[in-house]
């Protein structure tokens, strides 16, 4: 018998989350059946999705039960294996319940090569944010040489990413944040043409237009909301607008209105289209190829924010909707 630590949901939240929503519980774990691991989990991923997994509504994933953990990605490793897929040792990924030790059936764990890269980035960009850029950015936005290709959300996990690939594929970049330390890491390190801080500019629709003389061809959104509605009033005849992400609205109670934009799409015979990921399970070996052999030739590069105690889980999620994180946002158990 092992005893654990892990966190609940202790309530739905409305609006922005607070830590009151979570609860740490102590617990006993059970013991291994035929087919299941013990791990002792090490780094954990929040995301923004995760918020609509706390509201009781139907989604692409099901909703978290009030009084039971939050599962999200994590690494971790086996100390104890009734698996003959797995010894004892092993590091993997899975989807973990938030706590310190789990028990889990193995098969859907993945075993991570650390020669490609350090285990973090396979929660980064060697997993879930890394592919889903690779295939909104290439398979969606289908980027041209000279395209301008914009990025809201351009310093986190997802966004670095498709600004450097959109960068590979000879586009001229444009990025939108929101604090200068990430404006000058976007320029400097990652060498994107221009940066917008959305909190200090006070006329977007203009920063966009000065930042895109040629107007908008790719608008990769991250976030929603009005920055997004002064990027499409920019876009060009055939843009294409692929829609990840809309943080800015996973906190509204209700719905937010905001400019009727199916005139701009229309007179500029735009595509805007929405996807999940999962969309491209299929292809999701070629993307991982793709990204690892871009990382060996040091074409891409990755910025984390790890967040070091299992107890800093709620905060480290929480950070995300103000902007805490440089790159991707983990949590080191
Ligand atoms: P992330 O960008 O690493 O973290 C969230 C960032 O969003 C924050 O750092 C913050 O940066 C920005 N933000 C928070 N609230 C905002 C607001 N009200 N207005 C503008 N910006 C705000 O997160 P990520 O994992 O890369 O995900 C990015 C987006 O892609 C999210 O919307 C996520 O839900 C979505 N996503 C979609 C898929 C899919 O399959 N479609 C997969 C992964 C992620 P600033 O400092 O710049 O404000």
């Amino acid at each position: 018998m092992m005893n654990a630590q892990q966190i609940v949901l202790a309530s739905r939240p409305k609006g922005l989350p607070t830590n009151d929503n979570f609860r740490t519980e102590s617990i006993t774990l059970p013991g291994l059946q035929n087919g299941e691991v013990l791990i002792k989990t090490k780094y954990f991923s929040v995301d923004p999705y995760m918020r609509g997994r706390m509201n009781y509504a139907k989604s692409y994933t099901p909703p978290y039960n009030v009084n039971a953990p939050i599962y999200g990605g994590g690494i971790g490793e086996i100390i104890e294996s009734n698996s003959d897929n797995f010894k004892k040792g092993d590091v993997v990924r899975g989807n973990f319940p938030w706590a310190t030790e789990v028990v889990i059936d193995a098969k859907p764990l993945m075993k991570i090569d650390t020669n490609i890269a350090p285990e973090t980035y396979f929660l980064g960009i060697l997993g879930m944010p890394g592919l889903t850029a690779y295939f909104g950015l290439l398979y969606i936005g289908k980027p041209n040489p000279m395209d301008t290709v914009v990025i809201s959300g351009a310093a986190g996990a997802v966004g670095i990413v498709v600004g450097q690939i959109a960068k590979l594929k000879a586009c001229r970049v444009v990025g939108i944040a929101g604090s200068e330390q990430k404006i000058k890491m976007l320029k400097n390190d990652f060498h994107f043409d221009e940066v917008i801080n959305y909190k200090t500019n006070s006329d977007l629709n203009k920063a966009i237009k000065d930042a895109c003389p040629k107007g908008v061809d790719i608008y990769f959104d991250n976030v929603g909301g009005t920055i997004s509605d002064a990027v499409i009033a920019n876009i060009n005849f055939h843009a294409r607008i692929v829609l990840c992400g809309q943080i800015a609205l996973y906190n509204s109670a209700e719905t937010p209105m905001g400019p009727r934009l199916q005139p701009i799409l229309l007179t500029r015979s735009a595509l805007m289209q929405g996807f999940i990921v999962g969309d491209f399970q299929n292809f999701f070996s070629e993307g991982i190829e793709q990204l690892a052999q871009w990382i060996k030739e040091n074409k891409l590069w990755y910025k984390e924010t790890i967040i070091e105690g299992f107890d800093k889980l709620p905060d480290a999620f929480l950070g995300l909707f103000s902007g805490k994180n440089i790159g991707k946002m983990i949590v080191k158990v």
